[in-house]
């Protein structure tokens, strides 16, 4: 059950739909429900969306857009400025509300309290500096400017494993670059975000820019607003068959698009890697978030020479974790996001095992409620195990073995996904090697987190396409208009 201070702060989070300013209820009256994952209680209920909500929300986006492009540069950058530091201070109730409708480890929520809080600090900083240039044609004829104009009003499309974060990589550069949004975060963690508008409104964000839907007819509702010709970017993050389904509705109209999709990373420990440094990164790659993040390590590949001893080594502190309600005092594993999650990540570890994969540790559900899976490694997995193939998005890892890097290299590209990939090696020639042949839109080399609000998060192949972040992110809410003058 949740406890008063819990319920207390549930309360305090508005639960309508957040249009034009102003929160009002669904216009047929409907509900969702928000669950607890780590008990199955409901938390509590909140509008959910009607196909005239999603326009009415998209009304008040597209009539606010001119105003606030408008708005002087310093003025979005102060509001996102002060945002950063609303939520810094208010930390600890981000990090609770996440963690109770998501079911991460309070330390975990409070982690993406700081990252999240940082992509509007570091966007605020980017507000003023959106350039054009300015030159000479070749032939001295002309003269060629170029200035950068917001998109306009944007859809943004979030996912619940990360409430907060996934959120603000979106609403910061939209706000810094002068583009209104409708947000809809994920039905099953919809709190944050609602929370989040909240605060935006008080930190001056004006009536319009920011409009925020949660709803459960998610299709529905969506469909027509990808399909509206006033909006003018969809931004989605989530898995890639519905990012793919959206990407097909957005050709209608040529879209703006960006697409933060499903990952399958690698996790390559190479026969010079100092052990204990990749084993800290295994524990990061594939435990942040429950292994419930798009850049988790999917599939470890070690050299042969080293992978008793890493396996060895992994596994053991996997068994050290302890895993309960995020909101206990020493829990380092909370449960999955729901029962469909959990029963995917049983179906795979039962087919790797069919397929002769050895358990070093966990590889079962685990607690009388809620949806809990145990921390597990699983030793010499084939590589043809769907383990291997598709996201797991849970707290399994499977190890398999190369002999060259040649092999490991063509292991590691052996899927249909592009995000993340990880290397551990003391070579510094390897690094480099490794690092231009891997596939994927990021690297990490001997470290298990890749995530940086100043850096370009994003995949290539069916991982998606688009930054976010970095000096790149804002580039994502920004069009180029050339002017040519004849002097
Ligand atoms: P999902 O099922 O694709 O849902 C993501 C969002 O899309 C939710 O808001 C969902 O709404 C909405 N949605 C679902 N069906 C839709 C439709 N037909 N039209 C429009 N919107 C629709 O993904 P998820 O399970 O929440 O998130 C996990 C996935 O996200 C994983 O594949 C993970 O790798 C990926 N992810 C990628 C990144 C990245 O940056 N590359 C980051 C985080 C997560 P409802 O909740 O209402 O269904």
């Amino acid at each position: 059950m949740a406890t008063e201070s819990e319920k207390t702060l549930i309360d305090s989070v508005p639960t309508g739909l957040f249009i034009g300013g102003q929160w009002r209820d669904s216009s047929d009256g409907a509900t969702i429900k928000v669950e607890d994952p780590a008990t199955g209680e409901v938390l509590t209920e909140v509008a959910d969306a009607t196909v005239a909500d999603g326009t009415a929300a998209l009304d008040a986006a597209v009539a606010a857009q001119a105003d606030w492009a408008a708005t002087p540069p310093r003025d979005r950058g102060e509001i996102l400025r002060r945002a950063f530091e609303a939520i810094t201070a208010r930390a600890d109730d981000f990090a609770m509300l996440m963690t109770l409708e998501m079911g991460k480890p309070l330390a975990e929520s409070r982690g993406e309290v700081t990252y999240g809080a940082e992509f509007f600090r570091w966007f605020s900083e980017e507000a003023v500096r959106i350039h054009g240039r300015w030159s000479t044609a070749p032939n001295g004829a002309t003269r060629l400017m170029t200035m950068k104009q917001p998109v306009g009003p944007t859809l943004m499309i979030t996912p619940w494993n990360f409430p907060l974060a996934m959120g603000t990589r979106k609403i910061g550069p939209a706000l810094a670059a002068g583009c209104t949004m409708v947000v809809k975060p994920a039905s099953q963690t919809p709190l944050t975000m609602l929370a989040l508008a909240d605060l935006l409104t008080e930190c001056g964000v004006p009536a319009g820019v920011l409009n925020v839907i949660t709803t459960h007819r998610t299709g529905d509702v969506m469909e027509p607003l990808i399909r509206d010709p006033r909006l003018r970017k969809l931004t989605f993050t989530g898995s890639t068959p519905v990012g793919k389904a959206l990407v097909e509705q957005s050709a209608e109209q040529l879209l703006r698009v960006s697409m933060e999709l499903g990952g399958n990373a690698p996790f390559l420990v190479f026969g010079d890697a100092d052990v204990d440094k990749a084993v800290e990164g295994a524990m990061l790659a594939k435990m942040r978030n429950i292994g419930e993040a798009c850049t988790a390590a999917n599939r470890f590949l070690v050299h042969e020479s080293v992978v008793e001893e890493f396996s060895r080594k992994f596994a053991d502190r996997m068994a050290k974790l302890t895993v309960g309600r995020g909101t206990e005092d020493g829990v380092t594993v909370g449960p999955l996001i729901d029962d469909k999650a959990r029963a995917k990540v049983t179906e795979l570890v039962d087919e790797a095992r069919e397929k002769g994969a050895t358990v070093l540790v966990g590889g079962s559900a685990t607690g009388d409620r809620g949806y809990f899976f145990e921390p597990t490694v699983l030793a010499d997995v084939p590589t043809d195990a769907r383990l291997f193939r598709e996201e797991i998005f849970g707290p399994v890892a499977p190890i398999s073995t190369f002999s060259t890097d040649d092999e490991a290299i063509a292991k590691a590209n052996d899927t249909e996904y592009g995000l993340v990939a990880y290397a551990f090696t003391e070579s510094l020639s390897r690094v480099i090697r490794v690092s231009e042949a891997l596939e994927f839109g990021m690297v990490g080399i001997n470290q298990g987190i890749v995530s940086n609000p100043s850096a370009p998060f994003g995949g290539v192949k069916h991982s998606g396409f688009g930054r976010e972040g970095g000096f790149e992110g804002i580039e994502e809410y920004l069009e180029t208009k050339y002017v040519g003058i004849a002097p």
